[in-house]
């Protein structure tokens, strides 16, 4: 006798032909709005649409790297509250989302970027987030595998040190967050493509989809990469937003030697230890502006050169796979998360780059207040889309203290 295998986020439903809100996308930023949508706002009436399979974008591609200490003070209190879910998210789903809280430690290689990490540092502790400076003995003490010898290209003068930060499995957020919001009712539709969105009279309407129309007096665009696409198209607005590809690879299996999530701004390239032993690693962005999801020769031997200098145990190690996604990325590296605006009951949260991750809890629990109410909640009254217009840019961009030689 074969057992019939059951997704964790129950039946599939049937497509109703109206729903009280309708969420475009898969992802995580999706799921986690719709799970607070039904399990804190009473809102369970709720349809994900997702035109793959969830979990099909950077929701199951990302290097599951989470942390909370970001640059300004209207992103650090997020990234915060959104470090802070996770181990009541892993009671509260019943799904071991494998939180290891192992640190992240942010490599400095000269003494601007010391300056400032010691800004972030501050920024950080004054929103209690713990978060300190090491210099090169104290990294060395904490990681012994970390390269601290001044004949390296770029020399390590020191790191910032983010204890309570670390990784989280990516596939088992999106699984349990899927298992969450269905057990409260919500139905997520996979292989369903939103193809257009209703309007009149200045409100939302309904969405168009390949199946079918769907009434629905509210609608959000969390589409990760796509979002920008799907909002100009759709809705006419052109948001400020290129889609960059970022690679990622992993190693075969090692015995466990490296403890924290280390990155190097300087080097373009940051590395963990998988719970299987793997090192899991990432860098910087493809330079120009594409939706390709195709890993490239340079990037892998960029990474082998970078990772031999400051992590050297690492030289002679093979890469066993590498895959690559989309980042959204804004002209000051924060998200746009608004709503009622150009129309009643049209809502977008984008633009998270590659700190999408790490934020949507707490990004996806303040949305669903966002779209139960209608009332912009005052954590997410920064991000709104008019600050473009306004001219008042986030400098978020620091949150990554890179001194590269190029700028
Ligand atoms: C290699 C890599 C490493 C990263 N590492 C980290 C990290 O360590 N930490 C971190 O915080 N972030 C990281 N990120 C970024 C993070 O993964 C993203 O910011 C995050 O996944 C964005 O979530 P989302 O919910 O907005 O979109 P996504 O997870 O991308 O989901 C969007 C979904 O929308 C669907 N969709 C698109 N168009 C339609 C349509 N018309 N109809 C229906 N569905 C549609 C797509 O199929 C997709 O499933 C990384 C990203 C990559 C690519």
């Amino acid at each position: 006798m074969f057992r019939r295998f059951k997704p964790l986020w129950g039946k599939k439903p049937g497509l109703k032909s109206t729903y009280d809100a309708v969420i475009i996308g898969g992802g995580l930023h999706s799921l986690a709005t719709a799970y607070y949508l039904a399990k804190e706002q009473g809102m369970s009436n709720v349809a994900i649409l997702e035109k793959n399979f969830i979990g099909f974008g950077g929701a199951g591609r990302n290097t599951a790297i989470v942390r909370a200490n970001q640059r300004t003070q209207e992103n650090v209190p997020l990234y915060k509250e959104a470090l802070d879910l996770w181990p009541i998210l892993t009671k509260e789903l019943d799904y071991n989302l494998m939180f290891n809280n192992c640190g992240n430690l942010n490599l400095m290689h000269s003494e601007a970027a010391m300056n400032a990490a010691r800004m972030n540092v501050c920024t950080a502790q004054f929103h209690g987030v713990e978060s300190h400076l090491l210099d090169p003995r104290q990294i060395k003490e904490l990681e012994p595998a970390i390269n601290i010898s001044p004949d390296i290209t770029y020399p390590i003068h020191g790191a910032m040190f983010h204890p309570p930060g670390g990784v989280i499995r990516h596939d088992a957020v999106v699984w349990g967050l899927a298992k969450g919001a269905a057990a409260h009712g919500v139905h997520i539709h996979q292989q369903t493509e939103a193809t257009a969105i209703h309007t009149d009279g200045g409100k939302i309407t309904g969405v168009e989809t390949h199946r079918g129309r769907i009434n629905s007096p509210r609608v959000l665009v969390s589409a990760g990469g796509y979002s920008a696409g799907i909002i100009n198209k759709m809705m006419g607005v052109k948001l400020p937003i290129s889609v960059l590809t970022i690679q990622a690879m992993v190693t075969q299996p090692l015995k466990p030697v490296l403890h924290h999530v280390v990155s190097s701004g300087m080097y373009h390239a940051y590395a963990n230890q998988t719970l299987k032993g793997e090192i899991a690693t990432g860098a910087h962005m493809d330079q120009w502006p594409n939706y390709t999801t195709l890993t490239t020769a340079h990037y892998i031997k960029h990474q082998a050169e970078a990772l031999s200098e400051f992590l050297p145990f690492l030289r002679g190690v093979k890469f066993m796979r590498h895959w690559a996604g989309l980042a959204d990325m804004t002209p000051d590296m924060a998200p746009i998360m608004d709503g009622n605006d150009p129309v009643e009951g049209f809502y977008m949260n984008c633009g998270w780059g590659y700190f999408g991750f790490k934020s949507c809890t707490a990004a996806g629990r303040h949305m669903a207040s966002f779209i139960a109410k209608g009332e912009c909640p005052e954590r997410l009254k920064p991000f709104g889309l008019r600050r473009y217009e306004n001219h008042r840019l986030m400098g978020e961009t620091a949150a990554l203290v890179t001194y590269t030689p190029d700028n």
